[in-house]
């Protein structure tokens, strides 16, 4: 039978949206691979290079650039952190679900290369509780922590272009949610070439 291919997630939203926790909740459930980025910008105390990111240099960021390694790449708040491209590749021929977690521009460049990707956009209840979220969380200094929040202003005016809003209240049900628009997108008619082809036993 020909390999079916694998779904395309992309999951942006503010910074201290949750993205990363409830990508966690999700990893932890099976079914998916998670792409490690690349990124300029400098480890958090509990970040490990090759598990949260892999954190390069300008320069190798650009060489990397250069050799069109990347899916996708952008800048973010002064950083710049881009998608390895072999590793997503290999994954969604091999039929695995791969999930991106990157932030729009980004999220952009990667659905006019695959069209069939799935963008979905994680927010919290509130303005409110992005801001406790990402103060909570205290990995930012002040002044990074403003201009996540602008940027996350102009983030949230793109939602629109998004497939899929996702709120963010608890982490078990933003997981569910995210499972089950999974498990919908997967049952689509446009998405059935490989099963059909069995099915007439070619
Ligand atoms: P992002 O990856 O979107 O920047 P994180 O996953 O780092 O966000 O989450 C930001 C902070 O909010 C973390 O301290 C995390 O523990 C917390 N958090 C995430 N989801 C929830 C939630 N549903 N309720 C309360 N706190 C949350
Ligand atoms: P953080 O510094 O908080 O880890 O990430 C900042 C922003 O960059 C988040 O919106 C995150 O989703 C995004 N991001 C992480 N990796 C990538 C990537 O490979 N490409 C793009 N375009 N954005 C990314």
């Amino acid at each position: 039978m020909k390999q079916k291919q694998g779904l395309l997630l992309i999951i942006s939203g503010p910074s201290g949206a949750g993205k990363g926790t409830v990508v966690q909740e999700l990893i932890a459930k099976g079914g998916y691979a998670l792409s490690v980025s690349a990124t300029t910008r400098s480890p958090r105390p509990m970040e490990q290079d090759g598990v949260h990111y892999f954190f390069l240099t300008k320069e190798a960021f650009d060489q990397k650039v250069a050799e069109n390694g990347f899916l996708e790449h952008a800048t973010f708040c002064g950083n710049q952190y881009g998608t390895p491209r072999a590793y997503v590749e290999e994954q969604l021929a091999k039929g695995t679900n791969v999930i991106l977690e990157i932030e729009v521009q980004g999220a952009f460049q990667v659905k006019e290369k695959f069209p069939e990707a799935v963008l979905l956009f994680l927010v919290p209840p509130s303005l409110a509780e992005l801001e406790r979220r990402l103060v909570g969380r205290g990995t930012e200094d002040a002044e990074t922590i403003q201009k996540r929040l602008g940027r996350a202003l102009e983030e949230l005016e793109l939602m629109t272009k998004y497939d899929y809003l996702v709120v963010n209240d608890t982490v078990a049900e933003a997981a569910e949610d995210i499972a089950a628009i999974v498990r919908a997108e997967q049952q689509k008619c446009s998405r059935q070439k490989a099963f059909w082809n069995e099915f007439k036993g070619e």
